[in-house]
């Protein structure tokens, strides 16, 4: 391919060659045929390498649920770069970290109050593990060195089925079959023997597979369950949690407090790496009451866990959402977004629709292989001027709460023009 001329940036960057950066999660070969690169964000769009301004539909990736490049969060990372740019984060502390796990936990569930930084998502579920295995082996239970979790969902080990049934379809909210489902964990249970099972890791609403919103009653039956046989249950809110789904995180919605929740995304709106986990008070006590005194109670942590500048765009981040009033923003807005989003159902090559909150999946029928549609029509929405996170068949809508009602009335327009073509 030829040199791509980034015309926006300060840099006047021209970028010669493409192939030395391998993509994740990227058809690279498509992407380096006809590159689609950001240069500038700010609010609800994104700038393209030709200056071409796009809609923001997926919050970038579930992150930027305030909108682009606040500046409070520029500011507040910026501030802290050039003030305390690096602590160790074994041994050592700054007050930032401190701070924060303050603002998470009074945001998570009542109980879950000790918070663990990481820097990722997926370093939040890993963290999540060995904290279940050291809670675990503190009890004398540490046979438990199984995992559950659901199959169409972010995570491997044993699968409890996925709960997208098609009597649930077009199904606005929960679904009012399925609860049953949830008894797979006694199945495990009774196959791998009472106490070998060490957490159950479910989404609320498993986001990046296609928004599978649960079931009525399938979460409080997961609850019973794990309860029961001494299971922990974890609630992955990567994606659900700060606002998505209407509270600050899906167990406030559902009513349903896990044991453990994984958070990451939209904790520092995406403009620093930084995963977290919120883990109920007995874990904690649990873990550090039964290690000898004097050396670390729990063995894991990552060089940049509380990071300084992740830290303070947390920060900032918590407080726009605080004084902002953005969940119950985006609350009052589902309303209006859903509507936009179930209006689609009448086009033919739409299969289904779900949602819940500020997240909706439109599932278009499959083409000459599954995904290859999804894949087709981001490009054809980007090409439009609307950014949207495909997974498969399914257009994952997830705008950020300062959307305004034109930005959703644009989407479901783009979508509507662009789904129309099949
Ligand atoms: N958990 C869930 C539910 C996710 O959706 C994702 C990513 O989308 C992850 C974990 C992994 O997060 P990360 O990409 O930050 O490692």
């Amino acid at each position: 391919m030829g040199a791509v001329a980034c015309a926006e940036t300060d840099m006047d960057m021209t970028l010669e060659n493409l192939e030395r950066h391998w993509m994740p999660f990227t058809n690279n070969r498509e992407f380096k045929r006809e590159p689609r690169l950001f240069v500038r964000a700010s609010g609800m769009h994104y700038w393209t390498a030709t200056g071409r301004k796009v809609l923001d539909g997926s919050s970038g990736l579930f992150t930027s649920a305030a909108g682009h490049c606040r500046p409070e969060i520029a500011t507040a990372v910026a501030q802290q770069l050039q003030t305390l740019d690096f602590t160790p984060s074994f041994m050592r502390g700054h007050p930032g970290a401190f701070a924060l796990a303050d603002g998470v936990a009074a945001l998570t569930p009542p109980g879950l109050d000790h918070v663990f930084f990481c820097n990722s998502g997926s370093e939040a579920v890993d963290t999540a593990m060995k904290i279940a295995l050291a809670y675990h082996l503190a009890r004398n239970e540490g046979q438990r060195s199984y995992f559950v979790s659901r199959e169409r969902a972010y995570h491997g080990v044993l699968h409890l089925r996925h709960t997208l049934l098609p009597e649930n379809r077009l199904t606005r909210g929960l679904g009012r079959t399925g609860a049953e489902l949830a008894d797979d964990l006694s199945r495990f249970v009774n196959l791998v023997g009472e106490k070998r099972i060490a957490a159950v890791f479910v989404e609320p609403i498993a986001g990046s597979t296609g928004v599978l919103v649960p079931p009525r009653g399938y979460l409080e039956r997961l609850r019973e369950i794990s309860t029961r046989y001494g299971i922990l249950l974890v609630f992955d809110e990567v994606i659900c949690g700060f606002g998505r789904t209407g509270e600050p995180f899906a167990a406030t919605s559902f009513g349903v407090t896990p044991d453990i929740i994984t958070m990451a995304k939209a904790l520092t709106n995406g403009a620093q790496p930084m995963g977290a986990v919120a883990v109920r008070d007995s874990i904690y006590r649990t873990i550090v009451d039964a290690a000898p005194d004097g050396a670390p109670e729990f063995f894991h942590g990552y060089t940049y866990s509380a990071h300084p500048a992740a830290c303070a765009a947390g920060l900032a981040t918590l407080e726009i959402y605080r004084s902002e009033q953005l969940f119950a923003k985006g609350r009052e807005l589902s309303g209006y977004f859903l509507d936009a989003m179930f209006a689609l159902q009448d086009l033919p090559a739409v299969s289904d629709v779900r949602g819940f909150g500020m997240l909706a999946g439109i599932e278009i029928k499959p083409g000459k292989a599954p995904g290859v549609r999804g894949g087709e029509l981001q490009a054809k929405l980007f090409d439009r001027g609307l950014h949207v996170k495909t997974t498969g068949d399914v257009a994952i809508m997830a705008p950020a709460f300062i959307a305004s009602r034109a930005d959703i009335d644009l989407m479901g327009s783009m979508l509507r023009e662009a789904i129309a073509e099949y």
